[in-house]
This record gives C-alpha cells, structure tokens and sequence, in this order.
C-alpha cells in the first residue's frame, strides 16, 4: 500500500513539474509568438501590396510606362475597363493624360475641344497614323477667348510674376489693358502664347478660331515629320480643312488649317 501511495504522489509531483515548465514555457513564448505573428502579417502586407502592382493587367502598365516603339504589339484597346467617358468626336480620350491609350492612332485629352471640321481633320490624321504604324495625342483644339487668356494667366503664375499683375487673375477678355501688359511681358521672354483678342501688334491665336491643333507624342521632330506626311497624303485630301502651317513648339507641335 505504502508504495502505491508513494507511486501516486511521486506521480502527482511529476505531473505538477511538468505542468509548472509548461507554464512557464508557454508565458516566455507567448511574448515570442506575439511578435513573430506581428511581424508576419506585415510580410504577408508587403507582399500582396506588391504583388497587386505586378497584377497590373498589362496594357495598363505599358500605358503608363511610354513602352513605345512602333513595332510593339497593340497594348491597350481604344475602349479602357471603365465604364467613363472613352470617347468625343469619334477619337479615344486618353486614359492617362498625356499619354496614348494604343501604340497606333489618335487620341485626345479629356479637355480638348474641336468642332466638327477639326474633328474630320483628326479622323483622316488617325487614319494615317494607322497606316503608318505610328500615334498622337491631340493636346489642344478650339480655344475659346477666355481659356487663351487663362492661359496667359498661367503662363505669368509659372514664371511667378503674379506680384507684377495684380489684377490679372480677376480679368477678363474685355479687360484689354491689363492681360496686354502681361501678354507684352511674356513675348519680351520669348514664351509662346497668342493673345485673347486681335488688338494693334497681337496676333490672335488661330486656336480661338477653331483653325489650329496641337500634337504630342514621343518625339516632337518625328511628329512634325508626320504632320507633313499627312498634309500631302491622301487621307487629308478628304477633309474640308488643309494644313497651311506646321509649327515645331517647346512642348508641341502646332497646326493652323484653312
Ligand atoms: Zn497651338
């Protein structure tokens, strides 16, 4: 009996040992765990964030990273996944600003306007730029008198000569001295912008008379070249409008038509 006893108790010590480590183990791995938990969410985190970039759908990431030579596969549709506004006068709306929605054929920013007779215009060019393997933005159309004159309110911001203007900002077209003064400002620095309004030694910009666009794409000589193509191909023939000036801008290349 004694030994039964004893088996029992040396039973129950071992089994009170045994459970004081585990105890004491699982506090000191408890904090561990905690940690390691932590810090493998934040792995988990990292990895799924970088991983829905590379999920990207293709086209979307070619878009955005100008890989554009004119033999490149089609990567983007003329129609993106959106259901926004995809298209105006027939010619895509750039998905990214400044950018072409397909590796041939025109497209336009969101804010260019054209009327109808433009718009034949950019049809046949996007013809010829599908013909010829090659793309364009149309970066502005028909300008009215007062977004001319916001862009020489613009202009006068970017050089930070707002303080030489004060008035500007509030002024409108019909306020001819002061945009004058500013306008007269910007040509002494030999920044490129026509005037609102015809007035004595301003020439008014041929954007505000619905005659003259304004092209991008990823090398302005080229494009210049290819407005010239186009001037003399056929595809111009068809539209109303013809090509009377091709101008090579800092930041486009301009187009009047008559
Ligand atoms: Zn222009």
């Amino acid at each position: 009996m004694k030994t039964l006893k004893n088996l029992n108790q040396f039973e129950q010590e071992l089994e009170d040992r045994i459970e004081q480590k585990i105890r004491r183990w699982s506090r000191g791995r408890l904090a561990g765990l905690g940690t390691f938990v932590l810090a493998l969410a934040m792995v988990l985190a990292l990895l799924i964030s970088d991983k829905s970039d590379r999920l990207l759908p293709a086209k979307q990431r070619s878009a955005i990273s100008w890989s554009l030579s004119s033999n490149a596969q089609r990567f983007a549709a003329t129609q993106p996944d959106t259901q926004a506004v995809t298209e105006r006068y027939g010619i895509p709306i750039t998905i990214v600003r400044d950018h072409p929605n397909a590796d041939t054929g025109l497209s336009m920013n969101s804010e260019v306007i054209l009327t109808n007779k433009l718009a034949a215009v950019a049809h046949a060019f996007d013809q010829y730029l599908d013909a010829h393997r090659e793309f364009a933005i149309i970066t502005s159309g028909e300008r009215t008198p007062q977004g001319q004159l916001d862009i020489i309110k613009q202009r006068i911001d970017e050089h930070n000569a707002d303080a030489k203007f004060p008035n500007l900002d509030d002024a409108t077209v019909a306020d001819t001295k002061i945009w004058l003064r500013a306008w007269h400002w910007l040509v002494r620095r030999h920044v490129p912008v026509n005037a609102p309004a015809a007035v004595d030694g301003a020439d008014v910009s041929m954007h505000t008379k619905g005659l003259a666009m304004d092209f991008i794409s990823d090398n302005l000589d080229q494009m210049r070249a290819m407005l010239a193509g186009f001037a003399r191909s056929k595809y111009a023939s068809e539209a109303s409008l013809h090509i009377t000036a091709i101008v090579r801008e800092p930041g486009c290349v301009h187009i009047n038509l008559g």
